[in-house]
């Protein structure tokens, strides 16, 4: 690495970016413009900026009763909603530590994070009380679990743990907050991976991280969010930061419309009927869930200007679906490791048509907060337009080591290499800068000392129409060392041979990249966030579960 050079010092004054300064700004200048609002079947409860400033200082006087004071770590384990969005803006602004728990992870998981991170409070909606019960007996460094709407004492915690109404703490409390100076480079969320490929390792992103990487949520570029915007973010504040879209609604002034818990087809496709949001972000398999069922229940959703959609590759098919109804998908890609957005599929200026598809079906490009080059099995960087290599990224918004308690080994050393995160993600780089990804290292299929990309195979089998979802994985093969198998999940009612989708594979794969391999299945395995769990595949195969035709 080159030293870095500070030839002439500049007269600007060295405020540091702090996420007590973006919540003064939000809840002040668009105290009544600016709406968070979750909704439920039942009704939608609404709250101004100016009220989640209010909210936030009440929650900040409640913390700091209980003891909590900057640095320490207060866990939720919630839903996207309003008092969720009260402590993603309070916890941070007081100098302490959001710690949004993944409420999908297994129970031992769930203890293992909170218990890493030394939760010493957990915020908990009353709906996931359950979920939490099971994860919760193993905890050792929690103190306080505040209830959101239930039955505080439902809470199966170990003896010692105090248990609290978040309303009756709350009411009790002053609305006003004396929010500190804080260091921009503090930690100001933590966040784990999902543990697609591993053990889930936490991410301590900073205030300065968060508040660089919500200008890049709000431009033109990003996900261009405006005070005109009415956001509704479907992947889950606990996913990597809902994708920046609650940081980037308090620094656009834009209003957040909360699903809560109500992600299904049926009652997302009514907020969308009711609230009418103009931008929204979700994997492709909630999207998948709601085109599906769009074309048995018609409905307008042209109100939303773009949505974007990442965390596994979306499927071309996807996105010209939802081009059909007025929607643009714009492709994302990113990590927890990258805050988590890290590059963008707007297609080029002037570029129309087929070509403008071409563009649209990449990763896209990088931010300007986030260089990329790509490493060859040799540790040699291979040059833009060449071939491909793993993908690695550098940049202020881009952790640069995993989060390791003092005194404990580290983590994931491995995946740092001279100031870059290696991604783990295997792609191509055009000369103008598109990544396309062919897979992530661990799930491309090796045959014959060949590499087929399994989401090649799985994007094209899934742009048939008699295909809802599909997943490929490699299987072992006694003479090409790998065979690529599909499973496949059939449009409800329809029917197809393997033989017709060998031969829709036909034009787009080489001869021996064309799966002979294939069952039929009910449901994809997913991970706690939605994506393919090809884990689960895997050892469903292995353990002789899949029913699989050799053809
Ligand atoms: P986990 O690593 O536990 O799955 P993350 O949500 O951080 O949790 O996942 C990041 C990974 O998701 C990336 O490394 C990449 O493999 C995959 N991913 C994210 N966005 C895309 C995308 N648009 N296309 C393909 N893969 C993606």
């Amino acid at each position: 690495m080159t030293e870095r050079i500070l030839p002439l010092a500049s007269t600007m004054q060295d405020e540091h970016l702090s996420l007590a300064t973006l919540l003064r700004h939000a809840t002040t200048w668009y105290a009544d413009a600016g709406e968070v609002a979750t909704w439920t079947p039942e009704k939608t409860t609404r709250m101004s900026f100016g009220e989640l400033g209010r909210e936030a200082a009440r929650l900040a006087n409640a913390l700091t009763a209980l003891g909590v004071v900057p640095g320490d770590r207060v866990g939720t384990f919630q839903w996207n909603n309003n008092e969720h969005m009260t402590a993603y803006v309070a916890i941070p602004a007081m100098g302490s530590v959001l710690h949004t728990i993944n409420i999908r992870l297994f129970p031992d998981q769930i203890t293992y994070i909170a218990n890493h991170a030394a939760d010493r409070v957990i915020i908990t909606d009353g709906s996931l009380i359950p979920q939490l019960n099971a994860a919760i007996g193993g905890m050792t460094t929690i103190e306080h679990v505040i209830v959101v709407d239930g039955h505080k004492d439902e809470v199966e915690a170990p003896s010692g743990v105090q248990l609290h109404d978040y309303r009756d703490l709350l009411d009790a409390q002053a609305d006003e907050y004396d929010w500190p100076e804080i260091d921009e480079r503090a930690a100001a969320a933590a966040c784990y991976t999902s543990g697609t490929t591993g053990d889930p390792k936490g991410v301590m992103y900073s205030h300065r991280s968060i508040w660089l990487h919500s200008t890049a949520v709000c431009a033109s570029y990003g996900l261009g969010m405006g005070p005109n915007d009415t956001v509704l973010p479907i992947v889950p504040m606990f996913h990597a930061m809902s994708w920046g879209t609650p940081f980037g609604a308090l620094m656009s002034g834009a209003s957040l419309i909360l699903p809560d818990r109500y992600l299904q087809p049926e009652p997302m496709t009514r907020l969308l009927a009711e609230e009418r949001p103009t931008i929204s972000a979700a994997v492709p398999a909630v999207w998948i869930g709601i085109v599906n069922h769009l074309d048995a229940h018609p409905q307008d959703i042209s109100h939303l200007r773009h949505i974007a959609c990442g965390g596994s590759a979306v499927p071309l098919s996807l996105a010209k679906a939802l081009d059909r109804h007025g929607v643009q998908v714009v492709q994302a890609w990113g990590m927890t490791e990258t805050s988590p957005l890290a590059s963008i599929a707007w297609p080029p200026r002037g570029v129309t048509g087929e070509e403008a598809w071409a563009y649209r079906n990449t990763q896209g490009r990088f931010f300007p907060g986030v260089q990329g080059r790509l490493v060859d099995d040799l540790g040699e960087v291979v040059p833009a337009g060449g071939e491909q290599g793993e993908v690695q990224v550098r940049g202020p918004w881009v952790t640069g080591s995993y989060y390791s308690p003092e005194g404990s080994e580290p983590v994931g050393a491995d995946k740092f290499e001279g100031g870059w995160l290696r991604t783990g993600d295997i792609g191509k780089l055009t000369a103008d800068g598109y990544v396309t990804l062919v897979d992530r290292s661990k799930d491309v299929i090796k045959s014959g000392g060949e590499w087929i990309s399994s989401v090649e195979l799985e994007n094209e089998v899934m742009a048939h129409p008699a295909v809802l979802e599909a997943v490929a994985i490699g299987v072992p093969d006694p003479k090409w060392d790998e065979r690529p198998l599909v499973a496949v999940v059939l449009q409800p009612g329809a029917e197809v041979t393997i033989a017709e989708l060998q031969e829709h594979l036909g034009g787009k794969f080489a001869k021996w990249q064309i799966p002979d391999n294939w069952a039929f299945i009910a449901e994809v395995p997913k991970t706690s966030v939605g994506k393919f769990d090809k884990k689960v595949l895997r050892a469903q195969h292995a353990a002789g579960d899949l029913s699989v035709v050799h053809e």
